[in-house]
């Protein structure tokens, strides 16, 4: 059995928690390559290094120089190599990791020495070698991971390896410098990691007891979800289920590796495996798998009789968008009208109104209607396929609530409806679908 550990910021944000990740690889002798996030916050009121290394960048760029805020990286580092009584001269790293971002300027490079420090003190304290991600971890020109290189790399320099500690969130870039990926990405390193040595098992630690049904800052007592597919991961995920990022299936999936989501402070709890779609026989009986939201999307509503049958109607809309720049989240469609559900963050500064305008020109429209202020909720489950009136449900549920649904779209695969609803009804409604199929 081998598996490969990724701790989060929230695992490994002081002293203590540090103590509590060794005892957990120490516990279990296939736990060998372990993939670390930059500290997270203490307590409420704290900041996440990460966090505070971009603050770091920005003061540098403004000011040309960054030391008051280092400060506080130096603190946190110190007092944890401190407190663990480690051998390792961490001023020396210190102080050489301050001249780099002053020289290099940059900010991913400045944003990895959250994992690059972390990393280096759970080496030393755990007695395993240290291994760079910039010795494996490759993007390729397009700044996407090349991910076939990268896996040849990790299998070379990991072959002949009992075991490591890795940082997790960068790698370097065609030009050789350091790339970060997108903020939470190292799970996807723990994933790239699973997958170079081909890990029975991928174990992700975070603070909460596996994949819950819905975000616990909103259902408190949300329950855990014991198996769940790598597709309804994926759908979760992208709609805002923070707790693992979208991409981080993507390396393991290839090789069936399952991922356990696991708890940092309850290690003796299951938590969640998320499993290849093959094996979703073994599941258990529920009918909805997860529910997750995000806020702020704009809707482009699109009404024009027998739309269906004029040759070209959609591509002539989705052009206009194409033109712009802009990613289209959803485009639910009716015999004679059709919507376009965007991110409102892309559409400042006029944009909007432009698109509206041309996609007027476009495609002649009976009727175009702009509504703001949307939230969307997913509610995603194989279990919904097999069950006639989930959708019913779902909706009598929210009419209960006097929530008002102002968009749906059921995908052809029925593991998923989607609903647009009003920014200030988000919690409310989550809560409700939540009620409708968990409440006992
Ligand atoms: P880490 O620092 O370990 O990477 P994250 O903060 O990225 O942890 O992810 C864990 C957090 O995700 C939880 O503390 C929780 O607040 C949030 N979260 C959002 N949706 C869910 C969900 N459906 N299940 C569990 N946690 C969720
Ligand atoms: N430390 C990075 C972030 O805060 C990466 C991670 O935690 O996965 O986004
Ligand atoms: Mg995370």
């Amino acid at each position: 059995m081998l598996k490969v550990c990724k701790f989060g910021g929230t695992s490994m944000a002081d002293a203590a928690a540090f103590r509590r990740v060794k005892e957990i690889i120490a516990s279990d002798k296939s736990r060998r390559f372990i993939v670390v996030s930059a500290p997270g916050k203490r307590n409420k009121s704290d900041q996440k290094i990460t966090d505070t290394l971009y603050e770091c960048y920005r003061d540098l760029i403004k000011t040309g120089s960054f030391s008051e805020r280092f400060a506080f990286i130096r603190e946190r580092f110190s007092e944890i190599a401190e407190e663990l009584e480690i051998s390792l001269d961490i001023e020396e790293i210190l102080d050489r990791t301050e001249r780099e971002i002053t020289e290099k300027k940059d900010a991913d490079f400045t944003a990895s020495r959250g994992e690059y420090l972390c990393a280096r003190i759970m080496a030393d304290f755990l007695g395993f070698p240290f291994v760079d991600a910039v010795e494996m971890v490759r993007f390729d020109s397009h700044g996407d991971l090349n991910a076939d290189y990268t896996d040849d790399k990790v299998k070379n320099r990991l072959k002949g390896l009992d075991n490591a500690v890795i940082p997790g969130f960068y790698g370097k870039d065609f030009g050789g410098n350091v790339k970060t990926f997108s903020r939470g990405g190292s799970d996807i390193t723990g994933a790239i990691i699973a997958r170079g040595v081909s890990a029975d098992v991928y174990e992700n630690w975070t603070d909460v007891s596996g994949f819950l049904v819905c975000d616990p800052k909103i259902v408190p007592a949300a329950k855990s979800i014991k198996y769940i597919t790598y597709k309804e991961l994926r759908e979760l995920s992208y709609m805002g289920a923070t707790v693992l990022h979208t991409e981080a299936v993507f390396p393991v999936m290839k090789k069936r590796i399952p991922i356990n989501i696991k708890n940092t402070f309850r290690p003796e709890d299951d938590g969640t495996m998320i499993i290849p779609n093959e094996q979703y026989k073994c599941c258990d009986d529920s009918i909805v798998t997860g529910i997750a939201g995000k806020k702020d999307f704009t809707v482009i509503y699109i009404e024009k009789s027998l739309m269906n049958s004029e040759v070209g109607f959609i591509r002539r809309v989705l052009s206009v968008v194409e033109h712009y720049g802009l990613m289209v989240e959803h485009v639910p469609s009716g015999i004679d009208t059709l919507s376009l559900v965007l991110e409102t963050g892309q559409l400042k500064g006029g944009i909007l109104s432009d698109v509206v305008n041309e996609i007027r020109e476009n495609v002649s429209p009976d009727y175009i209607h702009v509504i703001e202020n949307i939230s969307l909720i997913a509610t995603v489950g194989h279990g919904m396929a097999r069950r006639s009136g989930t959708a019913a449900r779902l909706f009598g549920a929210l009419a209960d609530q006097g929530i008002n649904i102002k968009m749906i779209d059921q995908g052809s695969s029925e593991l998923n409806i989607i609903i647009g609803v009003a920014n200030e009804d988000y919690e409310k409604c989550i809560k409700a679908i939540y009620d409708a199929f968990y409440k006992e």
